[in-house]
C-alpha cells in the first residue's frame, strides 16, 4: 500500500533539503517525504496526488515565499486535502503572521527556524500532529477507479466489462455523489478532463478519458494479441463449452488458443447463481465458475485472447484461418466454434435508445446493487429471468417479472418457481408485453399491453432487464458452415440426409459427432443445433469434442 505523504514547501533550496532530510530520517519508514521549492508547483503536485488517490498527512510550509506566502498556499491546499495537518515554518519576524494564520487557515502548528535539534523542536510536535491524523485516517483505495454516471451506456459497458473480466475497480458515480466532498475535490483536481466521462484512473496517476473497454484491456494487461500465428486447436468463444475444450485440449498436449469477444464465462458468467451444476450443492455464481475455469485453462498453458473478436474464417487446404477484429490472422489445424447465443432484441419504441441507460439485456450483475430500493422489471419467463429476479430481490424494493403467457409453469424450472413464490418482494405480471419504453436520458416509464384486459398501462420504471430467448452467433461464418433455418450449426448425424454425406464432403468417413460439414471444424455448446442449452452440456460437449479432434489430427 502507498505510504501517506509528508509534503514540505520552501523556496530556499538549502532549507528545503534540510527539512526533507530530517523528515525522512524520522518518518521515512511510515511516510513518503516530498518537497517542492515553489507553492505553485506544490499545488499542481497536490492535484496530481489527488487524482492518484494518494493520502497527504502533513503540509509543512515556509511562510515567507515571493509569489505566494505559506498562509496563502495552505489556504489553497486545504481545498484539495482538507484533512492534512498544516504547519508553518517561520522566521522570528513572521511570528505574528503565523499566529493570525492559526485562525485564518486553521494551521495546527508553527515551527521556528532553525529547528535544531529536531529531536526537541520538530519531532515531538510532529509526532503529536501525525498521531492525530492517523487516528482518523482510512487508507484510500489503491486500485483502478472508474468515474461515470449510472445512466450512461458507455459507463455501463465499461463497468460490465471490468466486472466480467474480474478486474477489481472502485466505481464513483459522479452524479450520485456530486455533493460528496471527496468527489468534488477529485473533479476539481481533474479540471476540464472531468467532462470526458467515463474516466479510468490508474494507481500510477495516469488516466484514460472517454475510456472504452479495448483501451482499458490493454492497460490492465488483458491479452488481445496472439503469441504465434499457428495453433493445433483454436477455439472461438470462451463460454463454458469453449473453456472446457480449452482445458481438455491443452491438458492433452494440444497447442491451444481461445479467442473471446467480451469476457470468458459467456452467458454463464452473467448467471447470479447456477444451482444445477454437478459438484456444487450450494450452487455457484457464473462469475466464480468462469474465474476458476480461466485459472485452470491458463495452468495448462491455454493462450486466452480477450477481448478479441473473430470476424471471419476461411480454409486453405488443411489450414483453418481466422481473421480477427484487429486485422490479425491465426491459423490452426482444428477449429472449435463455441460462440453460443446472444439475447434476442425486444422490438418496441424506445428500447434501443435507452439500452444501457435503464434498459439492459441479460443479468446486468453490475447493476443489481444500483437498484437498491427501486422497482425492477424483469422481462421473460425462462430460468435466466427467474435467476435474475431472485438476484435483484436482494437489493430492489420490488421485482416484477413480466411474461406474455399466463404463468411460468411451461418455461421455468420448478425449483425457481418455488423460490420466486417464497420471495415476498417478487411479483408476477402475467399476460403482459412491453410496447414502449419512455425517458429522455434514461428509462423513466414503460407501457405494458395487458392481453387479458386489452389495455395499455403506463407505469414508472427505472430499470428493466430483458431475457427473451436467444439467437446463435454465427453471422461471422459466412456461407462456410451449414446451419439450420434459425442459424444454429449442424454437426455429425444432423448433416447426413437420406444416407448422404454433406455437400462438398470429400472424406471416406462421416463427420464426427460434433464436427460440422467442414472437416476439422467442430461446434459445441449453445451454438449447435439441438444442443441442450445448459452449462453442464456445454462443458460436456467441449470436452468430448477434443477426443474427435485427436482423431482428426492423427490423419491431417
Ligand atoms: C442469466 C443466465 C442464467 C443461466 N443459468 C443457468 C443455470 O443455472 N444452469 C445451466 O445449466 N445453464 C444456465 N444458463 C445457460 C448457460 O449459461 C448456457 O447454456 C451456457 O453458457 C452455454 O455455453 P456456451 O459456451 O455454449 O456459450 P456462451 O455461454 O453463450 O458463450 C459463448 C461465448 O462466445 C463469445 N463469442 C461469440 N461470438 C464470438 C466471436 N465472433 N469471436 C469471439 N468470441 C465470440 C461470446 O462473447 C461468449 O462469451 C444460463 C444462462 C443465462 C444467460
Amino acid at each position: 500500500m502507498a505510504k501517506p505523504i509528508l509534503l514540505t514547501v520552501d523556496d530556499d533550496s538549502d532549507v528545503l533539503r534540510a527539512i526533507e532530510r530530517d523528515l525522512r530520517t524520522h518518518y521515512g519508514a511510515d511516510y513518503r517525504v516530498m518537497g517542492s521549492d515553489s507553492p505553485e508547483n506544490a499545488l499542481e503536485l497536490l492535484k496530481q496526488l489527488k487524482v492518484r488517490n494518494d493520502s497527504v498527512a502533513l503540509l509543512l510550509v515556509d511562510q515567507r515565499m515571493p509569489k505566494m506566502d505559506g498562509v496563502g498556499f495552505l489556504h489553497e491546499a486545504m481545498r484539495v486535502y482538507p484533512d492534512a495537518k498544516r504547519a508553518l515554518l517561520t522566521a522570528y519576524a513572521d511570528t505574528n503572521a503565523a499566529i493570525s494564520a492559526i485562525n485564518e487557515v486553521n494551521i495546527n502548528y508553527f515551527f521556528m527556524k532553525p529547528w535544531d535539534p529536531p529531536a526537541e523542536h520538530l519531532y515531538p510536535q510532529l509526532d503529536d500532529l501525525l498521531g492525530d491524523w492517523q487516528a482518523t485516517y482510512h487508507p484510500a483505495f489503491q486500485g483502478i477507479r472508474v468515474l461515470g454516471t449510472r445512466w450512461s451506456p458507455k459507463s455501463y459497458e465499461l463497468r460490465d466489462f471490468l466486472a466480467r473480466n474480474h478486474v477489481p475497480y472502485q466505481w464513483i458515480d459522479v452524479e450520485l455523489t456530486s455533493s460528496d466532498a471527496e468527489t468534488k475535490l477529485l473533479l476539481e483536481a481533474l479540471g476540464p478532463d472531468a467532462a470526458s466521462l467515463p474516466i479510468v484512473l490508474f494507481p500510477d496517476g495516469t488516466k484514460l478519458l472517454e475510456s472504452v473497454p479495448s483501451e482499458v484491456a490493454q492497460r490492465v494487461g488483458l491479452k488481445t494479441h496472439a503469441q504465434t500465428s499457428f495453433y493445433d486447436l483454436a477455439i472461438v468463444g470462451g463460454g463454458p463449452a469453449g473453456l472446457a475444450a480449452a482445458v481438455y485440449g491443452a491438458s492433452e498436449g494440444l497447442h491451444t488458443v481461445m479467442i473471446e469477444k467480451e469476457a470468458p464465462g459467456g452467458q454463464a458468467g452473467m448467471s447470479s447463481r447456477i444451482e444445477n451444476y454437478l459438484g456444487f450443492p450450494a450452487g455457484l455464481s457464473g462469475n466464480d465458475l468462469a474465474r476458476r475455469a480461466v485459472a485452470q485453462a491458463r495452468r495448462f498453458g491455454v493462450e486466452i485472447l480477450s477481448p478479441q473478436e473473430v470476424v471471419s474464417v476461411r480454409t486453405e487446404g488443411s489450414y483453418r484461418i481466422l481473421k480477427l477484429m484487429d486485422g490479425g490472422e491465426i491459423s490452426c489445424h482444428a477449429l472449435m466454434i463455441a460462440t453460443g447465443v446472444q439475447w434476442r432484441r425486444l422490438e418496441a419504441p424506445g428500447i434501443d435508445r435507452l439500452q444501457g441507460a435503464g434498459v439492459y439485456y441479460g443479468g446486468g450483475s453490475t447493476e443489481a446493487m444500483s437498484c437498491k430500493g427501486e422497482i425492477v422489471y424483469v422481462v421473460g419467463g425462462a430460468n435466466s429471468a427467474g435467476q435474475a429476479a431472485m438476484n435483484f430481490s436482494k437489493y430492489a424494493e420490488r421485482v416484477v417479472i413480466l411474461v406474455r403467457g399466463s404463468s411460468l409453469a411451461s418455461t421455468m424450472s420448478q425449483y425457481l418457481i418455488d423460490q420466486i413464490k417464497a420471495t415476498p418482494n417478487i411479483q408476477l405480471w402475467a399476460n403482459a408485453s412491453i410496447v414502449e419504453a419512455h425517458g429522455e436520458t434514461h428509462l423513466e416509464e414503460i407501457s405494458v399491453m395487458c392481453s387479458d384486459t386489452n389495455k395499455v398501462e403506463r407505469v414508472p420504471a427505472s430499470s428493466m432487464f430483458i431475457f427473451i430467448g436467444a439467437l446463435p452467433r454465427t453471422d461471422w461464418l459466412g456461407n462456410l458452415v451449414e446451419r439450420d433455418e434459425r442459424g444454429f450449426l449442424l454437426t455429425g448425424p444432423d448433416l447426413i440426409r437420406e444416407g448422404q454425406k454433406p455437400k462438398g464432403w470429400t472424406l471416406e468417413r462421416d463427420p464426427f459427432l460434433l464436427e460440422t460439414n467442414i472437416p476439422g471444424i467442430f461446434a459445441v455448446g449453445d451454438v449447435r443445433h439441438g444442443s441442450v442449452k445448459r452449462v453442464a452440456s456445454g462443458v460436456g460437449e467441449g470436452s468430448v469434442a477434443v477426443q474427435f479432434i485427436h482423431q482428426y489430427l492423427s490423419k491431417v
